[in-house]
């Protein structure tokens, strides 16, 4: 069975819309799923349910196969009581201790062996690059070193399930990037099964099993990051994940997953879509400015546009474009601009990569 089951969960503060508004996906054994999305989606309020931190409004959560929440029928397992460990965005650490008692502590807790208590912390904090840093105390260490330590004292009793909520997100840009790589590798090293939520794109990919994208309280997509990343099952996850570009039309028709949308003055496009569009609909094209494809003339969706604006970055050129009267972002990689201002281009728009749902 799933290491972390969730069915349909709600959680309501007081009237109005649910912070957690009927969610349901698994966690296989293993695998680390992340819920992305942005500040205020309930990401936060599901993991503390998971955590039994929050009574749930209604639905069902179950860790290995034992049911720890249902509402429907007055049943709550108490938080320690559910074997699940915690990172938080804030750097939970006892400040009085060394680094090597805040990791010994939960063991101690579990009344464990003293020479079990001794291997098990040294092997954590080699683990998590702190081998040598035992004895000092963990308020001489840096933000991410503390981070480190908070993770040591959540994996050193071995969790069933391991809950991570925004732990990067204290640490400065570089320090992020580098323990965002380690965690990854951490976590794979030990086969921890993990549930990680961030508003951050990028932690989502690199760390995501799976990704589920989050929006008012609602799972819009589960998936893992290449099918987020190349089949947006909604407009919402397309924008979300980097798609900024949207062109609006009429949809004509639709074979299968294939819509072919009027854009007006810049002509037809063809377009992948996950919905019934029908003709008729109004539609949005959402794609990303790194796949548009300037002064190529591909087999499909082959368009002419103007550049309004080059704007030249260093290691990348973005282009603003007119296509028959609708704007357009182009980004093309490489240390020289190609294209000028003020000039016509054909340019070709993968259908693959452009993505049609009903405005
Ligand atoms: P996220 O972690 O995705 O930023 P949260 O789960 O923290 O989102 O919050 C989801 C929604 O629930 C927000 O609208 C937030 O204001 C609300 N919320 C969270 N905790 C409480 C609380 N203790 N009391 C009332 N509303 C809350
Ligand atoms: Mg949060």
């Amino acid at each position: 069975s799933a290491a972390l089951l969730i069915e349909d969960l709600v959680k309501k503060f007081g009237t109005g819309r649910p912070a957690v508004d009927g969610v349901s996906f698994d966690v296989p054994a293993g695998e680390i799923v992340v819920l992305l999305g942005p500040s205020g989606c309930g990401k936060t309020t599901t993991l503390r349910c998971v955590a039994g931190l929050e009574h749930p409004t209604g639905g069902r959560i179950s860790i290995a196969g034992r049911v720890v929440s249902e509402p429907e029928r007055g049943l709550l397992v108490s938080p320690r009581e559910r074997d699940i460990g915690m990172v938080f965005q804030s750097y939970a650490v006892w400040p009085h201790m060394t680094v090597r008692q805040n990791v010994a502590y939960p063991l101690k807790h579990r009344r464990k062996a003293n020479g079990d208590i001794n291997a098990k912390v040294r092997e954590t904090l080699e683990l998590v690059g702190l081998g040598d840093y035992a004895e000092r105390p963990v308020t001489s260490l840096s933000g991410g070193q503390m981070q480190r330590v908070a993770l040591a004292r959540s994996l050193v009793y071995r969790p069933q399930l391991l809950l991570l909520d925004e732990p990067l997100s204290n640490l400065d840009a570089k320090l992020r990037v580098h323990l965002r790589d380690e965690l990854r590798r951490i976590l794979k090293q030990t086969g921890m099964t993990g549930l990680y939520v961030t508003h951050d794109q990028t932690e989502a990919v690199v760390l995501g099993d799976r990704i589920g994208v989050m929006r008012n309280g609602k799972l819009l997509q589960m998936a893992p990051p290449g099918e987020i990343y190349n089949r947006p099952a909604d407009a919402f996850v397309a924008n979300f994940t980097g798609a900024s570009n949207v062109l609006l039309g009429k949809v004509l028709g639709r074979t299968g997953e294939t819509a072919t949308i009027d854009l007006g003055a810049a002509g037809r496009i063809e377009a992948w879509t996950p919905q019934p569009l029908s003709a008729g609909d109004t539609a949005r094209v959402a794609l990303r400015a790194e796949n548009v494809r300037l002064g190529e003339r591909g087999d499909r969706n082959v368009f002419s546009g103007r550049v309004l604006e080059c704007r030249y970055q260093g290691m990348q050129t973005v282009y603003d474009l007119d296509l028959g009267g609708q704007r357009l972002e182009a980004l093309e990689l490489g240390t020289a601009a190609r294209h000028h201002a003020n000039g016509d281009i054909a340019l070709t728009l993968p259908p693959e990569t452009c993505w049609a749902y009903r405005d």
